[in-house]
């Protein structure tokens, strides 16, 4: 029977991370992943889904391209080659993060990872013993139940789909749906959003919320609020029902309700770890679950459910675990009060620390300061898209407590301020910072009058 320090279940953004990092600090590490390596993140998430971003913005910058003077052919959208060059470039990720952790001496196990007792993994038909075992299986796509449930897909299949859609509802009002609202949008398919309340993105700041879906509406997205799907047939095309007497006829339905830990055949029954009510399973401060040999993180935790989440997790378990001594107490722990996160619509959304109703709901006293502009590279256009930049200060110690951006390139401006604002920046060094100039980003550091206190 091998026998390995670590043994990791799953190949995903959290998992390579742990396995890399303790193989580098002298570990003997194993990593099983039946999929492919890369996980989520990689092949059905984060990589695939912001190239079709890219693809779908081309339509908007080509009508504007005119406005700057240029004349172009009418320009034509070809599916089956976005689709197959992301599959090349995927396919070419995988190649690398196989090369990663073979140089690491991380040895894979293609297959199946099923827990038998606190120390022991089966993958096929072995039996491996493993000091510590860390489960990093992420989560799975969740479609609730309703009848004609069998039509609808969710995000793992929309990155293959043979044709693009002439129309398309997409259910839900997260990050996933909103994303693919805007990129079924972006690239010419009559895209109809459901979602269940009155507006989407729920926990994002009000403000932003609010432009967002305006913005969504007036780029051709056809937004249905506070409905739900009663059912979808199958009759030339999709007919899809909505509990407000609508029915929509579209070719694809893709459900984009949340997920869901991966925890089937994972072998729990035969630990102690603990799987709370949101179907997750329970771990303390440091990733240790009820059972004291084995480690959880990433989606299969669901504290936060993102890629930069999962990599801290598995770069701080591996450091705690096999060189606690090098590193301070700070680069064991991760700190997941201020988890910078960009959802990826036309324009984009990003936002760091506390939306305005989250700090007063907490307790702060806070000013607004915030401004919305027509942004300087849509000035030649006949385009109405605003940019709006908020941050969200505490009266007591001039704190900045969030920042919040709807815009073109909002998630890289965000993550610069970020930084600041996890080094606990204030309005004054803020103010006292000089613009670069012209920049959308510039707005941020000449906020001057609040908007609200
Ligand atoms: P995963 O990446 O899901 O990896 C888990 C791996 O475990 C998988 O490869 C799976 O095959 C394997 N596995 C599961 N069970 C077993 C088993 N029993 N045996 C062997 N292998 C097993 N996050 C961002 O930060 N930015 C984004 O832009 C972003 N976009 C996203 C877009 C979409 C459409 C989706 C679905 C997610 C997106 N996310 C994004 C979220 C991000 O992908 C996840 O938070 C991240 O991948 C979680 O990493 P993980 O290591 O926990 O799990
Ligand atoms: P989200 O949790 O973001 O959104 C789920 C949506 O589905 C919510 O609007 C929710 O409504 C709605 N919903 C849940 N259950 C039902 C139901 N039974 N019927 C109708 N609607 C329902 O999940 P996603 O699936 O969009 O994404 C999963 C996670 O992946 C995200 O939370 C995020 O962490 C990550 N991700 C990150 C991205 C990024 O960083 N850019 C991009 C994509 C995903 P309600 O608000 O009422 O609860």
């Amino acid at each position: 029977m091998s026998e390995y320090d670590l043994m990791v279940i799953g190949g995903g953004s959290g998992g390579v991370r742990a396995s890399r990092v303790a193989a580098g600090l002298g570990a003997k590490v194993a990593l099983v992943e039946e999929r492919a390596l890369g996980g989520t993140c990689v092949n059905v998430g984060c990589v695939p889904k912001k190239l079709f971003v890219y693809a779908s913005q081309f339509r908007e910058q080509f009508s504007h391209a005119v406005g700057y003077g240029w004349t172009l052919a009418s320009p034509e959208f070809d599916w089956p080659t976005l689709r197959d060059n992301k599959n090349r470039e995927i396919a070419r990720l995988n190649g690398i993060y196989d090369k990663i952790l073979s140089s690491a001496g991380v040895e894979l196990l293609q297959g199946h990872g099923k827990i038998l007792s606190p120390n022991c993994v089966q993958v096929g038909d072995r039996e491996y013993f493993a000091k510590k075992i860390l489960i990093a299986v992420g989560g799975w796509p969740f479609i609730p139940d309703f009848p004609g449930r069998e039509y609808a897909i969710s995000s793992n299949e929309v990155f293959f789909l043979e044709h693009l859609p002439r129309a398309m509802v997409i259910v839900g009002g997260g990050y996933i749906a909103c994303e693919f609202a805007s990129i079924f949008n972006g690239l010419g398919v009559e895209t109809h959003l459901v979602y269940r309340r009155d507006l989407l993105l729920r926990g994002f700041d009000l403000d932003i919320r609010e432009l967002m879906a305006q913005q969504m509406k007036d780029k051709g997205v056809h937004l249905h609020f506070n409905a739900d799907v009663t059912g979808i047939e199958h009759n030339d095309g999709l007919q899809v029902q909505l509990d407000t007497g609508a029915t929509l006829s579209v070719d694809e339905v893709m459900y984009a309700t949340g997920r869901r830990p991966l925890l089937q055949g994972l072998g729990l029954e035969n630990t102690r770890v603990v799987v709370n009510d949101r179907g997750a399973i329970e771990v303390d401060e440091t990733l240790q679950t009820a059972e004291p040999s084995i480690y959880a993180l990433g989606d299969a935790v669901g504290r936060k459910e993102l890629t930069p989440v999962a990599l801290a997790e598995g770069m701080a378990l591996a450091r705690r675990l096999f060189a606690p001594q090098d590193y301070s107490e700070d680069q064991l722990r991760i700190d997941y009060d201020l988890i910078p996160t960009a959802v990826f619509t036309q324009p984009n959304i990003a936002t760091v620390g506390l939306s305005e109703e989250q700090a007063r709901e907490q307790g702060f006293e806070v000013r607004v300061y915030a401004a919305k502009f027509k942004p300087m590279p849509l000035s030649l256009t006949d385009s109405d898209e605003k940019v709006l930049v908020k941050l969200v200060v505490n009266k007591a110690d001039d704190r900045v407590l969030g920042a919040h951006m709807l815009g073109l390139d909002a998630g890289e401006i965000i993550q610069g301020l970020a930084v600041a604002i996890t080094a606990g920046a204030t309005k004054a060094d803020f103010d006292r910072t000089l613009g670069i100039h012209p920049t959308v980003a510039e707005e941020f550091v000449t906020l001057r009058e609040s908007v609200r206190e």
